[in-house]
């Protein structure tokens, strides 16, 4: 494995807390402590936000050019040490190795396609009401951007903010999961040294409403890019006010699975078990909810208890491992809740959770049947390897249950009628729609949601418009 960072990553260097408190960083396959990091206190953090304001005339002031290579020399150095940063986000994560391989792929591919768009942020000249008169449209850096992560993606949800970022001009601070700090401080260091200058990246650790203030607070911070809990995500709404703080959030889905009558049933069950399996269903576009035409319900369920059964549930680091751990306890405690709950709410729990010996951490694929909206299962986003089942008779009646959630982040349509399924998919209140697929995270596209799935794109060269602000130049020429 990679280095195992145990500092901070601030000013182009490694650095601790002031007052030398840390916390530990655990695997969650086996509770092994692999590294302490800092728990910076407030000055240090209000010392960090210093950093990244003087780093910024600099690096807004580097040309295009040069930052797109930069960005291109850390897409290269990431794919360089695809295995190091696998194993080092398997280890604090849990996701299986080929996972992890497949995040950092991902991510590097942020980086390229970011260092692609950093020489083509162009503005516009638009025609004036009078002869001597111009309006020129430029589009500049924010400024300082604070980026807080979640713990299911380590490196890909902050791959996809800074790469954007960079390619901007802004300088950034991030502050990632505390279960995951591990590999963003390893980025921060590969970022160096592929030449990123000191302040511009910066990774901090420590108390997460604590330096979430602070970067809500500061007014030097213009923007504050957000994946999390929408619970969280409010409380970001409500801090940026004091400031009038730009935010893109990217928070809670309760993605929807529309199974059509005339649905590929090989082709569907395939996408749903990627769909809801991927990172033991810890990805907040996993599938929540599963809607199937009751003609073919039975046949669905089926093979997807069939294929589920299938799946090797074990430590990430082992090759055959194709569901790993949850995160915690706590997040295993609440699945199983979930389960129990959606039992005791008259549902079927027809595939059942088997006992791993590994811990309760280690939960099986398990699939209820006959969940209705009423049910707790229904309304809350599962974020572990649990399927649930619904059955639907008419496409209205499908959209009307897909949209029945506050959320809106990601839904999936199957049907062989693609037509069909453009017609469903038009009538769902979605940021982004599968058709036939489930692998929808890609680099080229806007990543995002509505509702209280938040707002802000990240991906495409919609992404990088998050990080500029427009300046219009109104020219008089004498
Ligand atoms: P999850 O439930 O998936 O852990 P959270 O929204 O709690 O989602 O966490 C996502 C990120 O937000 C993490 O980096 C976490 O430390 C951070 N976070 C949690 N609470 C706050 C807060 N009050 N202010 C700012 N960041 C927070």
């Amino acid at each position: 494995m990679t280095h195992v960072p145990s500092k901070n990553f601030i000013n182009g260097a490694w650095r601790d807390s002031s007052t030398g408190e840390s916390f530990p960083v655990t695997n969650p396959a086996n509770d092994e402590v692999l590294a302490h990091v800092p728990s910076l206190s407030s000055d240090d953090v209000a010392h960090v936000i210093t950093v990244a304001d003087r780093a910024l005339s600099s690096w807004r002031a580097v040309p295009a050019r040069k930052r797109s290579d930069i960005l291109l020399a850390i897409s290269q150095a990431l794919l360089t040490r695809i295995d190091d940063f696998a194993k080092l986000i398997t280890a604090e994560q849990g996701k299986p190795l080929a996972e992890s391989r497949g995040e950092v792929l991902y991510s590097a591919n942020y980086f390229r396609w970011y260092s692609e768009e950093a020489v083509r942020v162009t503005g516009d000249i638009i025609p004036a009401d009078s002869p001597n008169k111009r309006i020129f449209v430029l589009k500049e850096p924010i400024g300082v951007v604070g980026a807080i992560t979640p713990w299911n993606f380590p490196i890909a949800m902050l791959a996809r903010k800074l790469g954007a970022a960079l390619a901007a001009g802004c300088t950034f601070i991030a502050k990632p999961a505390p279960e995951t700090p591990l590999s963003a401080l390893a980025l921060a260091e590969l970022c160096h040294n592929s030449g990123v200058p000191a302040g511009v990246f910066n990774v901090i650790t420590g108390d997460a409403e604590m330096i979430g203030e602070h970067l809500m607070r500061s007014p030097v911070v213009r923007k504050v890019t957000f994946t999390g809990s929408t619970e969280v995500g409010k409380i970001l709404i409500r801090q940026s006010a004091e400031t009038v703080k730009k935010l893109t959030l990217e928070l809670g889905g309760n993605a929807p699975f529309i199974v059509c009558d005339d649905a590929d049933l090989e082709q569907a069950v395939e996408g749903a078990i990627y769909g809801k399996y991927r990172n033991a269903g810890q990805t907040c576009v996993c599938v929540n909810r599963f809607l199937v035409h009751q003609k073919i319900a039975p046949a669905f369920t089926a093979r997807l208890i069939a294929r589920s059964k299938e799946l090797v549930v074990g430590d990430g680091s082992a090759s055959n491992t194709q569901v790993g751990p949850l995160i915690s306890d706590e997040a295993a405690a609440k699945v199983t809740r979930l389960i129990n709950t959606a039992h005791n709410e008259g549902a079927t729990v027809t595939l059942p959770p088997t006992s791993n010996p590994r811990g309760i951490r280690f939960i099986s694929p398990t699939v209820i049947t006959g969940v209705k909206p009423s049910m707790t299962i229904w309304k809350e986003e599962i974020f572990g390897p649990v399927s649930t089942i619904t059955t639907f008779a008419t496409d209205e009646e499908a959209i009307t249950l897909a949209n029945s959630t506050p959320h809106g982040l990601a839904a999936y349509v199957y049907s062989s009628n693609l037509s069909r399924a453009m017609k469903v998919s038009e009538h769902l209140e979605y940021g982004m729609i599968g058709i036939n697929d489930t692998a929808i995270s890609s680099v080229q596209a806007p990543f995002g949601g509505i509702k209280e799935s938040g707002f802000g794109r990240e991906g495409g060269r919609y992404g990088i418009d998050d990080f500029l602000v427009l300046k219009y130049l109104s020219v008089v020429m004498p």
